[in-house]
């Protein structure tokens, strides 16, 4: 048990993990299409081992991965941690079948896996989703609705589709599927958005799920979405800490080397301050982002206020780094193609999916006064 530093061991294997992403990750990502999957980058994933430890890590081994490779390549790191949002619900929850089918093709990196639950009329209020399925025999449905900013959308090859079995029973008559791509009446087209990954909306017109497609169980489908939010979430947090080191080392370089009023830029107090400030911030979060996954790890009882107050402070705490950091860096930063360009496109996503930031005090408050119960 540590408080907190990490082990040597960790430490040396977050150092590989950055090297990898800077050698191997980088160049193949650079080679990507915006906003379409990088079948070759997933693909090396697999083969680095990587994206198997998804399903055999805990927490806080997930942690360090996104926070290593977000420092050195965000697209790896978002490929990397949409594989585990989209199949998490099939190893935690599905059948043998379902997992032997599926489980090897997306630790290999050779299938592309989606969690599809927003809709666009149920974003934060997940529980009001209304894509239907409708009961097509006993044991049969047919999926009709539509699903928005499914991250890897349309190009996935499996979804993980949330929809209503049980009309008007809220978060009670919701059920996960395992619904494959080649599904007929499964059609989707992709979205064009600031953050620099691939995303679409889905379009279900009577796709045809049986009893062998449910993910957990009839009804139980919100369980199925939470557990697997409650696992991500401080490793959301983690993201956003790379993401926050790499601009803070990069403000650090840029500024001890700029020339400006006869000195460096560090030579002025304010700005030596405000890189302080960054540190300061970066490593608080860090912090938390560390102990929610151990606490996730040791199954701690208080993992739901722990895991959204670590990727509250992360994610604003990453958006205020990277904003400074470009501040110190002047106009280059703001040049397509500039690092701090691109983490200034790819921050901002991390404050609104997976619970926007005032969905996480909401579940913090809830949390706290849960203690309270029977106080008059
Ligand atoms: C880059 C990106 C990738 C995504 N990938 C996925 C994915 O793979 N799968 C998926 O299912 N979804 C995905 N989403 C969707 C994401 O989960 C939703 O955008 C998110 O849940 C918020 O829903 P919304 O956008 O409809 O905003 P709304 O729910 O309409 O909320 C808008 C704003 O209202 C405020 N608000 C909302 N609720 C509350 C509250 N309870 N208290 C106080 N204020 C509140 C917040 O400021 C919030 O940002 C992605 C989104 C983005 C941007």
């Amino acid at each position: 048990m540590t408080a907190f530093s990490l082990e040597p061991g960790q430490r040396a294997w977050c150092a590989e993990l950055r090297a990898l992403a800077a050698d191997r990750l980088r160049p193949l990502a650079e080679k990507g299409e915006p906003g379409h999957v990088n079948r070759p980058l997933v693909a090396e994933l697999g083969a680095l081992g990587l994206l198997r430890r998804l399903f055999t890590s805990g927490a806080l081994d997930l942690c360090l991965m996104r926070e290593s490779l977000a420092y050195a390549c965000t697209e790896a790191e978002t490929a990397l941690a949409l594989q585990g949002l989209g199949a998490h619900p099939v190893h935690a929850h599905g059948t043998p079948e379902q997992r032997e089918r599926w489980l090897p093709l997306v630790s290999d990196g050779s299938a592309v896996a989606a969690f599809a639950l927003s809709e666009p009329g149920a974003g934060s209020d997940a529980a009001a989703l209304s894509l239907t399925a409708h009961p097509d025999g006993p044991g049969r449905w047919r999926l009709t609705g539509e699903k928005c900013w499914i991250s890897n959308a349309p190009e996935a090859d499996l979804y993980t589709v949330f929809a209503r079995t049980t009309p008007g029973a809220g978060a009670r008559g919701v059920t996960a599927f395992l619904v494959p791509a080649d599904r007929s009446g499964l059609t989707g087209t992709g979205l064009d958005m600031l953050s620099p990954h691939p995303i679409g909306a889905l379009d279900l017109d009577a796709v045809p799920v049986t009893a062998a497609d449910v993910l957990g169980e009839v009804d139980g489908g919100f369980r199925v979405a939470m557990g697997t939010l409650n696992l991500f979430r401080p490793s959301v947090g983690a993201f956003a800490v790379g993401m926050a080191q790499a601009a803070l080392d990069a403000t650090l370089d840029h500024t001890a080397r700029r020339e400006a009023f006869g000195g460096r830029l560090s030579d002025l107090q304010a700005v030596a301050h405000q890189v302080a400030e960054m540190a300061l911030r970066t490593e608080a979060a860090r912090l938390m982002v560390y102990a929610a996954a151990t606490a996730y790890d040791a199954g701690d009882a208080d993992v739901p206020k722990r895991a959204a107050m670590a990727k509250l402070l992360a994610t604003e705490t990453a958006q205020y780094v990277v904003d400074h950091a470009v501040q110190l860096h002047g106009a280059r930063a703001l040049q397509r193609g500039h690092l701090l360009e691109h983490l200034y496109r790819e921050v901002r996503a991390p404050r609104i999916y997976e619970g926007a930031s005032e969905v996480q005090r909401g579940i913090i408050a809830k949390e706290l006064y849960k203690n309270l119960e029977g106080a008059p």
